[in-house]
């Protein structure tokens, strides 16, 4: 404890104040191997949130493909390079073959960045839509979409906002047509706004799980509508696939499979080099050489050689560990827990999610469908306590975030419920 008080105090005043922590009282971690995470006093926690080390903390084959390529050469992409070929040609063969090429950067952020300057080359129009609960990174141009910090100065007037679908509490007052329809229609008025401005309509941006909107349950072709009006309207579909991508929701590679489209443009992140920093926007050829005509984009370390390495490693072992059916296998069993748990104890209103991304969300009211966010802050406070490590999120600030390395077992499932119900029966 005191110790996390003197690490406190020089991260403020190394690092400045207001760098979040997550928990009350911070953990102090110094070694991860698979989805176990130890603190500096030893003690072990099961990690039940984190995706950047997608297949597990230091994976060896992720090792020993960063050492072996950093011991061999690592330079930029002035100069040619098979490393970044072969990534990007294992890569886009996971997309619609119209998605066949890249750029490689090494952040979510720098990815929808060149998106949105992507769908100003397309349609020489400036004019985005994004959902008001959602975050897509940290540069000038992306923190416009972020509504959890407003920018100084107010919302520019190209950015429009859509209500982030919330399948607790459906726009259309009901779940279903009504619920899709009402979406639909949120985006054709946000479209025409921007069509009356000089801005024009160039894009739709959403994550096609709405993972930082709590993850809806939403039905098959909720987006369909949406989509075609985007498209009618001469307009670019971006997914960001930052949070859903390679294969964590169980049933696809990509969360806009599942979501049943094909965007114009796929940004990607976190989980892409198991926290070597990469990250990639993926779209047509067209779009791609629009882009290298409009803007020359070079990035110093994007498609690095050791980055292409880490990435495809990862790829590798997402093929040979068969990961994407791991998380569909034990996410479906880990839900299913979730739901039992939802029977025993009222505060869990709703149990969501799908594959490796799940969650319950908690509510003072299931009738009314009141958030508890204070519980829920409680809820992760006292599962930290007890060695399990996970965060919260969505629309209320009330829906656990359970979001494992990808090699989460039956049993560490069954350890994180049995922790859970105890924790639950606290509040
Ligand atoms: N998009 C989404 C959906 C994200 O959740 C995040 C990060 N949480 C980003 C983009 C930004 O990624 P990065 O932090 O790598 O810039």
């Amino acid at each position: 404890m005191q110790a996390n008080t003197d690490l406190l105090a020089r991260r403020e005043r190394l690092l400045g104040r207001g760098m979040s922590t997550f928990y009350t009282d911070p953990v102090h971690l110094v070694r991860g191997s698979g989805v176990w995470l130890w603190d500096a006093d030893g003690r072990k926690y099961l990690d039940c949130y984190n995706n950047v080390p997608h297949v597990g903390h230091c994976h060896p084959a992720v090792v020993e493909a960063i050492c072996r390529q950093a011991s061999l050469l690592n330079t930029h992409t002035r100069y040619l390079h098979e490393g970044i070929l072969g990534y990007v040609e294992r890569l886009t063969a996971t997309f619609d073959p119209s998605l066949s090429t890249a750029i490689m950067t090494c952040t979510g952020s720098e990815a929808n960045d060149i998106a949105l300057r992507m769908a100003q080359a397309v349609t020489g129009k400036t004019g985005v839509i994004a959902t008001d609960h959602t975050y897509h990174g940290n540069t000038t141009a992306v923190s416009q979409l972020s509504t959890r910090m407003p920018p100084v100065g107010g919302f520019g007037g190209h950015v429009r906002h859509v209500p982030a679908p919330d399948s607790a509490r459906p726009l259309g007052g009901a779940p279903g047509a009504a619920f899709a329809a009402a979406f639909t229609a949120r985006v054709e008025q946000a479209i025409a706004d921007l069509e009356a401005t000089t801005h024009g309509f160039s894009a739709l941006i959403l994550c096609p799980y709405f993972a930082n909107e709590g993850f809806p349950d939403l039905p098959p072709g909720f987006l369909d509508g949406a989509i075609a009006a985007v498209r009618k309207a001469g307009g670019v579909v971006i997914a960001d696939e930052v949070q859903p991508g390679f294969g964590r929701t169980g049933s696809h590679f990509w969360g806009h499979q599942r979501a049943g489209f094909v965007p114009d443009i796929v940004t990607l992140g976190k989980p892409m080099a198991n926290g070597h920093p990469v990250g990639a926007v993926v779209t047509t050829p067209d779009t791609l050489n629009a882009f290298r005509k409009a803007f020359r984009y070079f990035n110093t370390f994007g498609g690095n050689p050791v980055s292409c390495a880490a990435a495809l490693a990862v790829l590798d072992v997402l093929r040979d560990e068969n990961l994407m059916e791991n998380a569909r296998a034990v996410g479906d069993h880990a839900r299913h827990g979730l739901e039992r748990l939802a029977a025993r104890h009222d505060l869990i209103g709703m149990v969501r999610g799908a594959g490796l991304f799940f969650g319950a969300e908690l509510m003072l009211d299931r009738t009314a469908r009141t958030p508890a966010p204070d519980h829920a802050t409680r809820l992760i406070n006292g599962m930290k306590d007890r060695g399990i490590l996970m965060g919260k999120i969505g629309v209320g600030e009330c829906t656990t975030k359970i979001r494992p390395p990808m090699p989460f077992s039956r049993d560490n499932a069954d350890l994180m419920l049995e922790v859970l119900d105890d924790v639950l029966a606290t509040l």
